[in-house]
């Protein structure tokens, strides 16, 4: 373990690394630090940061960061390295910054087997849409809307089966590929997907690898996507309410079955969805 503690608001961290390390000599301590730390600080997931009084201005990477009553939640891209990260912000007229470390996840790896090899390796022609697609996609998930992010918790949009989790290492017909950016949840086509939270819809399109896609935009960079559906039953500019159906699961683009994938990205970064739900609880932003 590597700890770099440089203020106060870190002593708890110490407190639970010695609870540990006690339960681990096989003391019966059960005292638990007032605030852990954030389990969630690995690449793909969530760092939760309690807020010092008056900071403003939070940033990550140069990106603006959501805050929610008195905390801020920061999304950490799968290519973080490990070790320390810094968030910078404005208090009064100074910039600080903070400090935090984000320790290792083994994500599995996972292999798949496609029959339409134009889905593995594309002709010059699929490159150039594929590449038009996946810029605007970048655009979409770098917004940063003014809209009040989720107050209600965030709701799982379908029942049904994982059948693939974030952050697998992909080799698609033995081919390396990028780690899996989003949630495989399997249903039949048909299956209705509800939207996890109040959101601004800012993209309904057909497109090369994700089929029928929907984005929604829930406000400070968290922003997320349906793909593979048989129907979108939204438009784009339209306003959606928690639990609204928004579409149809389906089996368009690269799929080899009826399923939804489902990402989540904030501040510009595909986190676990998991980890969104897990943290965003009916309630607790008051
Ligand atoms: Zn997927």
């Amino acid at each position: 373990m590597i700890h770099r503690h440089s203020s106060v608001h870190q002593l708890p961290v110490i407190g639970l690394i010695l609870g540990v390390l006690l339960l681990g000599s096989g003391a019966l301590i059960a005292s638990e630090p007032a605030a852990s730390p954030s389990p969630t600080a690995v690449p793909g997931g969530i760092y939760r940061w309690p807020l010092p009084e008056g900071a403003a201005d939070l940033r990550f990477n140069t990106r603006p960061v959501l805050t929610r009553g008195a905390e801020a939640l920061v999304g950490l891209p799968l290519s973080q390295p490990l070790g320390p990260a810094e968030i910078t912000y404005r208090l009064g007229d100074q910039t600080r910054s903070h400090v935090f470390e984000v320790s290792d996840k083994a994500y599995s790896e996972q292999h798949i087997t496609l029959k339409n090899r134009e889905m593995v390796n594309p002709n010059p022609e699929q490159l150039a849409r594929i590449r038009r697609e996946s810029s605007r996609q970048r655009a979409l998930y770098l917004a940063f809307s003014d809209r009040t992010p989720p107050q209600n918790g965030f709701l799982r949009p379908l029942e049904g089966p994982v059948s693939s989790l974030f952050g697998h290492r992909r080799f698609f017909n033995g081919e390396p590929r990028n780690p899996h950016s989003g949630l495989d949840i399997a249903a039949p086509t048909g299956a209705e997907i509800r939207a996890p939270a109040d959101a601004e819809v800012t993209l309904v399109d057909h497109l090369y690898y994700n089929g029928k896609t929907i984005f929604l935009d829930h406000g400070q960079g968290l922003i997320t996507m349906y793909c593979h559906l048989s129907e979108p039953l939204v438009n784009e500019g339209e306003t959606v309410q928690q639990g609204q159906v928004i579409g149809l699961v389906g089996a368009t683009g690269r799929v080899t079955g009826p399923h939804l994938h489902w990402s989540v990205s904030l501040n510009g970064y595909r986190v676990d969805p998991q980890s969104m739900m897990s943290m965003l609880v009916p309630g607790d932003a008051d």
